[in-house]
């Protein structure tokens, strides 16, 4: 618990630091810079280099694609957020943008309330902004406003950092980390081959960065009582699947990459359709760049110099 100036918190609330050895490891090794805020971190300039090699190795292993290159910031509308039924399935997830919206007579009482420890947020009113909970999530509605697709359908290729509101101790689960992606939209054949192919090369890729790994079933943490229905029928579909690597625990190992088939959600939600008029069906590949990042520093030390030569090879040294 923490003591603030409206009286005490819980932890969960208050979402500060607390103690995690793993995570207290790389603050102290200057990997990751703590912020006070949980799963909020600065990253070192070792860290940046490995998660660059990371993001051009995905690179070359997509190269054969030629997948689009779309780039957004770490934001998306909020018209489009609304539209995209996120709030349905993860409204404890979500990040909203808010800006002070008042005149100078607020102003006063904002400062007034910072000075006396009141809450100042009062006049922070929601703005058109919200933070992107996917890579994925701004580029439906962009290749949907492109008309329907063409026969071979389209490879998207983003890359984004995304906000998800889930403080926690773990360095692993961030709030604020880099997701890559590929998003695969056309028929359910190409969607189903794309993804089998993607589970084989992710696999071969973690394979290359000699890190233990499996591959197993998964779901999404849809919020409440109805979630946990859509969450068994999403698992009894085998609409996900996750690539495993133990980082913070042996027992439960952490999800790196993702492989996911959306069936026709957002091509029904956005009206993405094939070239011969269906309704577009959708997937995509995450790869979650900290976790991998985190997951090298794991099994391969600290110190990227006393790494095995193949992995550093794999990532630096591949003319
Ligand atoms: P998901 O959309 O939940 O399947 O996430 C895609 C990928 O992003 C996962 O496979 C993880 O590698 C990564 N990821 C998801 N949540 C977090 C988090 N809180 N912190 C860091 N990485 C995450
Ligand atoms: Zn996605």
């Amino acid at each position: 618990m923490i003591q603030n100036q409206q009286g005490t918190l819980p932890d969960a609330i208050a979402d500060i630091a607390g103690v995690n050895s793993f995570r207290d490891a790389l603050v102290e090794a200057g990997l990751l810079i703590s912020t006070g805020v949980r799963g909020l971190f600065g990253r070192s300039g070792q860290f940046e280099r490995v998660v660059e090699a990371l993001d051009a190795l995905i690179t070359r292993l997509g190269a054969d694609q030629q997948a689009e290159v779309l780039r957004f910031p770490p934001a998306m509308s909020r018209p489009e957020f609304e539209h995209s039924e996120y709030l349905k399935g993860f409204p404890q997830l979500a990040g909203t943008v808010h800006s002070f919206c008042g005149g100078e007579q607020e102003h006063q009482r904002v400062l007034q309330c910072l000075d006396s420890g009141e809450d100042w947020t009062e006049n922070q009113k929601p703005t058109y902004v919200v933070l992107t909970p996917a890579a994925c999530y701004p580029v439906y509605p962009v290749v949907a406003q492109r008309g329907p697709l063409p026969e071979q359908g389209r490879i998207v290729d983003v890359f984004s950092y995304c906000f998800r509101h889930e403080p926690s101790l773990d360095p692993t689960r961030m709030q604020l980390f880099r997701m890559r992606e590929y998003i695969r939209l056309g028929t359910p054949d190409q969607i189903m081959a794309f993804r089998s192919e993607w589970i084989e090369r992710g696999t071969r890729m973690i394979d290359l960065l000699e890190l233990p790994n499996s591959i197993d079933l998964a779901n999404d943490p849809f919020f409440g009582r109805g979630g946990k229905i859509v969450a068994r029928s999403q698992r009894e579909q085998n609409l996900k699947f996750e690539l495993l690597i133990p980082i913070e625990s042996p027992e439960k190992p952490t999800a790196c990459l993702s492989f996911n088939y959306h069936m026709d959600h957002f091509g029904l939600l956005w009206g993405i359709k094939t070239h011969d008029a269906e309704v577009a069906h959708t997937g995509c590949v995450g790869f979650g760049l900290e976790r991998l990042t985190l997951g090298l520093f794991k099994h391969h030390g600290f110190d990227i110099d006393t790494w095995p030569k193949t992995v550093r090879d794999a990532l630096w040294d591949h003319a």
